[in-house]
């Protein structure tokens, strides 16, 4: 059996499970072809076995994405049937890994902009639990939908969505979202120790994540006395289901009194499969503890500073071995913009220490926010480097921009210069999802529309 039959074969497997599951595959987005990526200026592959250097940089030269996966990369590469884009005088390299994000809190951008993040939380977030004002299913899709928008256009091809679950009709609007976008996506599903509850995310995981080859699933909790039964329950569910457990972690200096620690051992959760997002008010002892066991950081730089939550312990995680992600945290910053983020991760550190050579570099943060990411959610194997045999999920960055041009040193420009609006192509899959600056196969007004709409009965809700 060729490619495009084992990939018509899959379409056909897929669309009969999605019916069967009640959720829309992205059929309309077409079955991918051989495209063929010639004369790009510079790639930053990430992987030091295919190019030079720890970016792994190869200059003047092609790639070729077969199906889904990278075929080659090289110079002078031959792709007779395939489609060509001209990268000349472009910047090619992988798309970004958003490890830590809540898509559907675009529907409350803007709300309570001068409070931090206990009392954005109490203003913005913990009303809609009350049924009235909950996010029905059609209005999680249409913020989850506009967010997704947004992280393509500034090049993120995979993000993690940490999703409350007010309803069951919430988590399935999310998840439909989230499969309609084309993105390669992790849903990590909050739950308590409610048997029905438990019984749903099983059900969420087997019919609405597993049939998607672009999606995978993680169990979301929090770590604090409040939640003690509830972590414990959703550890072990974890572990059932052999996913990872995504909390929030130390993100607000008032958490210090949640006795996080003591909670997170006690529902025997430290271990490679957890991730904490933040990690901000951290003790030696507890980096210590994050390193002994593997524990994962999720880094959500903006959000930080909008909340007014504190600047992350970068060097000294990173000094003691601990992996860390780099995330766009949902609403709370207001942008998901991945080079603002990759700026402030830097930024942040030289400010509060005042040394221009502090962790992490220009280098370091480009891994961060690819392949580190990749790795620390155990999907390096398929993403977070331009590696032969791995998932065609690549971008195409403009630096002949007004933002970004002259060439002087174009691997810090990216960090230093680049914006959402440089970025050209993005391909998740092979697929392209942004063709020379515009979105593919979407109605944006129509989803701006329908977001608005959303926004505009949620906020009259938390008025009252
Ligand atoms: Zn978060």
């Amino acid at each position: 059996m060729c490619r495009s039959q084992r990939w018509h074969g899959m379409m056909v497997v897929s669309f009969i499970l999605s019916v069967v599951a009640g959720f829309f595959y992205p059929l309309a987005l077409g079955a991918p072809s051989k495209t063929l990526i010639r004369d790009a200026a510079l790639i930053l592959t990430m992987d030091p076995t295919v190019g030079t250097g720890e970016l792994g940089v190869i200059e003047n030269a092609d790639i070729l994405l077969d199906g889904d996966t990278i075929a080659e990369v090289g110079k002078n590469l031959q792709g007779n049937d395939a489609q060509v884009v001209d990268a000349t005088g472009k910047i090619v390299m992988p798309g970004f890994v958003d490890v830590h994000n809540h898509l559907w809190q675009s529907l409350i951008r803007g709300c309570g902009t001068d409070k931090d993040l206990i009392g954005w939380l109490e203003t913005c977030t913990f009303p809609l639990a009350n049924p009235d004002i909950t996010p029905t299913e059609t209005e999680v899709y249409a913020g989850v939908r506009l967010s997704t928008l947004d992280l393509i256009t500034t090049g993120i091809t995979t993000t993690v969505e940490w999703s409350p679950a007010f309803t069951r009709e919430f988590v399935r609007g999310n998840i439909r979202a989230l499969s309609d976008s084309g993105l390669r996506f992790v849903f990590a599903h909050f739950g308590t120790a409610d048997p029905a509850i438990i019984a749903d995310m099983k059900l969420v995981k087997q019919t609405l994540i597993d049939p998607n080859p672009r999606a995978t699933f993680q169990v979301a909790s929090h770590p604090s006395e409040a939640f003690r039964p509830d972590l414990s329950a959703m550890s072990k569910l974890a572990k059932e289901l052999g996913v990872k457990l995504h909390v929030h972690l130390l993100e607000n200096i008032a958490q210090r009194d949640d006795h996080t620690f003591d909670v997170l051992k006690e529902a025997n959760a430290l271990g490679p499969d957890l991730l904490g997002a933040h990690g901000l008010h951290l003790t030696d002892k507890e980096i210590d503890i994050l390193a002994e066991h593997d524990v994962r950081i999720l880094h959500n730089p903006l959000s930080n500073m909008r909340l007014a939550s504190g600047v992350i312990r970068l060097p000294e995680l990173k000094q003691a071995g601990v992996q860390v992600g780099l995330g766009i945290d949902g609403g709370t910053n207001d942008t998901s913009d991945m080079f603002n983020t990759m700026r402030v991760a830097v930024g942040l550190q030289r400010a509060k220490s005042l040394q221009a050579g502090i962790f992490p570099t220009v280098a370091d943060v480009l891994r961060m926010a690819t392949v580190d990411g990749a790795e620390l959610l155990d999907m390096f194997d398929r993403i977070g480097s331009l590696t032969p045999g791995k998932k065609a999920d690549v971008i195409i960055v403009n630096p002949g921009d007004v933002n970004f041009a002259p060439r002087f040193e174009w691997v810090s420009q990216i960090v230093f210069n680049g914006q959402p609006v440089n970025v050209e192509w993005v391909f998740i899959d092979g697929r392209p999802l942004k063709r020379k600056g515009e979105l593919v196969g979407v109605d944006v007004e129509a989803i701006v529309e329908a977001a608005q709409k959303a926004a505009t009965r949620i906020r009259q809700g938390l008025l009252q």
